[in-house]
């Protein structure tokens, strides 16, 4: 009882001088006067990231001009670039292409799915699984002509699967909570009703560290708490017991097998090439190549260590305030993050951010508190509890400009 009063400021920086991960966060830029627990949505901005840009727009763009595609690696960006993110989530060489957007990327792999179970009619879909995730499938069942069999708010996977699901899409993490699912146990029930898994690792990788073996496709994005900027490619793995077989639906001509032949009739290249659709957003794979670089030299079991302790550390802080635990107790059930409840989450969020404390509020209560790990110390875990506590035991939300909503919560 009442053990977060034993924690001090200065108990929480000896933890910052005895941390093994302490030197990146001068890899990245931080605002004077913000903690940042916003990083599960926008990762913060490496300090590599702005001059390897630069290269890219002046010298490759501007000086070897079209040159590029070939002497920059233009043309191979997709590959070069999932073959760097493949580690984060335990895949390998060829098995993860980057490009699109996380949404995109969800329908090609339920286009892929589909194709591979085509007597098998049904969608298997999380109501609580973020609403692009859910809006993508609503898309794919009706252009592929399935039905949608919602799970979640109580209605369980195992309820839901049968003879006639063809593809099941969940997120490994919760958005909201950040409860985490046992992918190995989930994975191998779908595949036992003889569907195919499809896990969502946007709150996964970067956060905790991901076997994707077993499964049959994935998606992400990159710019959460990979740090690949705003809009950064995301990426789809494809199992090698699939790469043959499966078909991408956007049928573009960067996954054709010859594209500089030019022929009319689309013919997929060998592997997840042909998950490519058309021209990379070169400059945007300029900014995750510099943070993947940064990763590279990251054990992702050291992040999950420091992930846990953070989030421990924050609940710690803050659970005898009042407010309702979103996010499961016990650090095993959890990825990076800590949601609370609060029927005014909204201007209690907008107070926080106003003092410093970056998170944000998801409809309808809820507050969520990013961890991650690089950039986050335990002193920043300790002003953000203590801002908290501020904020609600002054009652500073209540404030009227705080009640006003703006556009992106
Ligand atoms: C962040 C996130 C997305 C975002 O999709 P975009 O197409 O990148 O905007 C999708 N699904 C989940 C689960 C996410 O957390």
């Amino acid at each position: 009882m009442m053990g977060y009063m034993s924690i001090t400021r200065a108990g929480c920086a000896a933890l910052d001088a005895a941390d093994p991960m302490s030197d990146y966060r001068d890899e990245f830029v931080l605002p004077d006067g913000v903690v940042y627990l916003l990083g599960n949505s926008l990762g913060a901005l490496p300090r590599r990231t702005a001059a390897r840009v630069a290269h890219a727009v002046t010298a490759e763009w501007g000086q070897d001009l079209g040159a590029s595609w070939n002497t920059a690696g233009w043309w191979n960006l997709p590959q070069t670039t999932g073959d760097r993110i493949a580690p984060l989530i335990g895949a390998g060489p060829g098995q993860v292409l980057a490009g699109d957007s996380t949404s995109i990327m969800i329908f090609k792999a339920l286009g892929a799915a589909l194709a591979l179970r085509p007597d098998r009619p049904v969608i298997v879909s999380d109501v609580d699984n973020f609403p692009s995730d859910q809006y993508v499938v609503q898309g794919a069942a009706q252009a592929f002509g399935r039905e949608i069999r919602e799970i979640g708010a109580g209605t369980p996977m195992e309820s839901a699967l049968g003879a006639d699901v063809a593809a099941v899409l969940l997120s490994h993490v919760d958005y909201r909570t950040g409860a985490v699912r046992d992918m190995a146990t989930v994975t191998a029930r779908v595949q036992a009703a003889g569907a195919l898994m499809i896990w969502d690792l946007c709150h996964s990788a970067g956060a905790l560290p991901v076997d994707i073996t077993g499964a049959d496709f994935a998606i992400g994005c990159t710019y959460k708490y990979l740090n690949g900027g705003p809009g950064a490619p995301a990426y789809i793995y494809v199992a090698p017991k699939h790469q043959e077989a499966a078909r991408n639906v956007i049928s573009g001509w960067h996954g054709h097998a010859t594209p500089f032949t030019f022929e009319p009739a689309y013919q997929p290249a060998p592997g997840v090439r042909r998950f490519a659709v058309g021209s990379p957003p070169v400059l945007s794979y300029a900014a995750l190549n510099a943070s993947l670089e940064i990763w590279e030299k990251v054990d992702m079991r050291s992040v999950r260590a420091k992930s846990v302790a953070l989030t421990e550390l924050f609940i710690e802080l803050t659970e005898h305030l009042g407010l309702e635990l979103a996010t499961p107790r016990d650090p095993v059930e959890r990825g990076s993050q800590v949601s609370y409840r609060h029927p005014d989450g909204y201007p209690v969020m907008r107070a926080l951010i106003d003092m410093g404390v970056h998170g944000d509020y998801r409809a309808p209560d809820l507050m969520r508190f990013g961890f991650a790990p690089l950039y986050l110390r335990y002193v920043d875990v300790y002003d953000a509890a203590n801002t908290l506590a501020e904020v609600l035991g002054k009652e500073l939300w209540r404030e009227d400009r705080y009640h006003r909503r703006l556009p992106v919560t």
